[in-house]
């Protein structure tokens, strides 16, 4: 599709025999004679085509588009070209690559779709077939966050824990491998990174219980390359490597094993092709909370740490843990990348993160040297980093031995998630999707392994929002997000914008100046790179989590974007449903280009009905059902059974569906969405708890729905069984 040629040539030919006029005997092609080049027309340069070829744009992950035909000065005028309405409503996070004219992305339950990238037609789909009762092993919904490309195919993981090539052209199956232990609740929502002949991916599920690795395989038939654990698996059963030894030896007192320990490696990823060196971020301890899964104290080597690797044999390089001992899902799987930068009159070359524990680290990505380590969002659990030791300096009681922290800041949200920030090396800015979202850490002291299901050894119940009106404000006015242009060398924010709430979308930045975010109100907004001036916004009816993306194609360059909110949230998604109203999910994938006239359907209406039946229960099977419903169910069903817009809204069941309770609780009537039955592992007794708190809860959202109709003198408008809007 490239057409550099910059002049229109005419020629004008002069074929005698044409003139003349033929017999059919001197059938045979007239010769053309060039009588002469008349003319030389100058016209538009046709700008060569710029495709989305890896996840983070380039191995550097910078997410940086050169393109600047759509920029400051015109971006007002940017409008939807198309759209692409996907089959599914559940969480959307893929980045889109565009290759040869045609635009891959992922959806729910790892489908991939390959759509024409100028008219939007979708030229195949493929379904690998995720067993839906699998959803129940995920902490954040059925989400993928994209395809990987060499060579003609495309490769990446499943919710279930597989590694899968198509061909690029139509979609057909080239082989698919098992990466996972099947017996454990592993799942893949991140992309695969290509290293030279080798397809590289790792896995999640530390919420559950699982031991973190990433693996490589050859791309041409799926053949294991190599492996590296991030934590050391059982002392007695031997250490794969030297690594491993070393790791172990930063454990002690329990029995981490048998949850797994965690530090899965479930979404970042970069690579310096000069040095060599693959870059893996890692996550948080499994279970969460250290005093369960190392009695004894030590930094639980790798978890939440970046690690530098070999790729081509998986050796250890180097690593640098950014929270040691980590107990908060303080995970290091926050975007990594690459970047030269100039640090106190020396070209560095250095790689950058803001990890979920609020701190921007650049590090020298040769050797793992510290540089610098700077909050970037709200901080409590830690004062500063100490640069001498390269270890955060935490507070007092941070670590909730005796009792409950306060409101920590940052919370296993993080003060930033896996979000894609961006670095423009125009302005010296990363752009990073941040957040204030607090958390009321408790030790669950009735904690054991439940193998399958959330180990946290965190007990929910006192991180959720309270229900006394004055406290309950203060806790959500708390919970913030912004997007913040970050100034890696001086280690300052240089511009920040709010959003009503967090877990807004990932970014791109780009040569016109120009950084797009989606945000979790529904829009996707254009602001100005160097100032955070908002320039431009469309209404995607449906909040964005998901990343934009450039490319031109015969010369005019496009901005696409998956939108769809999802990857729950509970607490945050609540947040912003008290805020805003609650939250409609619509999976799209849109495109957009300097005077697109494309228009979006209706949007669907925000409305919830919340009309429960009579709360029989007892104060007592109410506070038992919210014991149960916090270690069960408040992951995906929200805080207070305020749905983040993904899972049904369990306070607005119809009657039927309360009718239906034991079987879809106990029984897993609704296994195809991913509800499996809980009663293998529940009585029915705590089913009839959590349906007493469910109800209970929606009674309170319908008392409170009155109340402040009275305060806002509406009392005749809002009623109950009314819609809460
Ligand atoms: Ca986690």
């Amino acid at each position: 599709m490239n057409q550099p040629a910059s002049y229109l040539v005419t020629l004008v030919l002069t074929v005698s025999a044409l003139v003349a006029g033929c017999s059919r005997e001197e059938d045979k092609p007239p010769a053309a004679e060039v009588v002469a080049v008349v003319e030389q027309v100058p016209t538009e340069p046709v700008a060569p085509d710029v495709e989305w070829r890896q996840h983070g744009f380039t191995a550097a992950e910078d997410r940086f588009s050169p393109l600047a035909d759509i920029n400051a000065g015109n971006v007002s005028k940017l409008g939807l070209a198309w759209y692409f309405d996907y089959p599914t409503s559940r969480g959307m996070e893929a980045t889109p690559l565009v290759i040869d004219g045609v635009i891959y992305t992922t959806g729910s339950w790892s489908m991939v779709y390959a759509n024409d990238a100028l008219s939007g037609e979708l030229l195949w789909f493929y379904d690998p077939q995720v067993p839906r009762d699998w959803a129940v092993h995920g902490c954040c919904d059925v989400v993928n966050r994209g395809v990987a490309y060499s060579g003609g195919n495309l490769y990446f993981g499943t919710f279930d824990g597989r590694l899968v090539s198509l061909d690029a052209a139509d979609g057909s199956l080239n082989w698919e491998v098992r990466t996972t232990d099947p017996e454990r609740p592993y799942t893949i929502t991140g992309a695969p990174r290509i290293i030279k002949d080798k397809v590289i991916i790792g896995n999640g599920g530390a919420e559950f219980g699982v031991r973190g690795y990433v693996s490589a395989y050859n791309v041409n038939n799926g053949e294991l390359a190599w492996r590296f654990y991030t934590v050391p698996g059982n002392p007695a059963e031997g250490f794969e490597n030297e690594a491993m030894k070393r790791a172990a030896a930063t454990w002690g007192g329990g029995e981490w094993w048998v949850v797994g320990g965690g530090g899965t490696v479930w979404d970042s990823m970069a690579y310096d092709p000069d040095l060599n060196l693959l870059y893996v971020g890692v996550g948080n301890g499994a279970p969460w909370n250290r005093q369960i899964r190392s009695p004894d104290g030590g930094d639980n080597l790798y978890v939440s740490s970046i690690l530098a690797l070999n790729p081509d044999d998986g050796s250890y390089v180097w690593h640098y843990q950014t929270t040691p001992g980590e107990t908060w899902d303080y995970t290091a799987t926050q975007h990594l990348i690459l970047a030269d930068l100039d640090i106190g009159g020396k070209q560095r070359q250095v790689i950058m993160q803001a990890p979920k524990n609020g701190f921007f680290y650049v590090l020298d990505r040769a050797s793992g040297e510290l540089l610098s380590a700077t909050p970037y969002a709200t901080v409590n659990w830690a004062t500063h980093v100490d640069m001498e030791t390269g270890r955060p300096v935490e507070v007092e009681g941070a670590r909730y031995e005796k009792e409950a922290t306060g409101l920590l800041l940052p919370g296993p949200y993080g003060a930033h998630n896996w979000h894609p920030m961006s670095y423009n090396p125009e302005t010296g800015l990363v752009y990073i999707p941040a957040q204030d979202v607090p958390y009321v850490y408790e030790t669950d002291t009735d904690f054991r392994h439940r193998p399958g299901y959330w180990n946290t050894g965190v007990d929910a119940r006192p991180a959720a929002l309270p229900d006394d009106p004055e406290v309950r404000a203060t806790v959500e006015q708390s919970i913030t997000g912004a997007v913040i242009a970050w100034d890696p060398v001086a280690a300052t924010t240089r511009w920040r914008v709010e959003h009503v709430g967090p877990w807004n979308g990932g970014i791109l930045s780009t040569a016109g100046d120009l950084v797009f975010q989606g945000n979790a109100s529904g829009e996707l907004v254009a602001y100005r790179a160097d100032t955070g001036e908002r320039l431009w916004s469309f209404d995607a009816q449906t909040g964005i989590i998901a990343p934009p993306v450039s490319y031109r194609i015969d010369g005019v360059q496009y901005l696409a974007v998956v939108a769809g909110a999802g990857g729950s949230l509970p607490l945050a998604g609540g947040a912003d449903v008290l805020k805003t109203g609650p939250l409609v999910n619509r999976s799209r994938l849109l495109v957009f280009k300097l005077g697109g006239e494309a228009a979006l359907p209706p949007a669907a209406e925000k409305v919830l009905v919340i009309d429960p039946p009579e709360l029989t229960g007892s104060a007592e099977q109410v506070a038992a059902g919210f014991k149960v419903y916090s270690t069960y169910c408040v992951f995906c069903h929200g805080d207070g059974a305020i749905s983040g817009g993904v899972t049904p809204d369990l306070r607005a069941l119809t009657p039927e569906k309360h009718a239906m309770w034991d079987a879809i609780v106990l029984g897993g009537m609704h296994w195809q969405n991913g509800m499996v039955g809980f009663g293998g592992e529940l009585n029915q007794e705590q089913a009839d708890n959590i349906h007493h708190y469910v109800i209970e809860r929606a009674h309170f959202a319908v008392d409170q729905a009155v109340e402040e109709a009275v305060d806002t003198g509406g009392a005749g408008e809002v009623a109950p069984g009314a819609a809460v809007e």
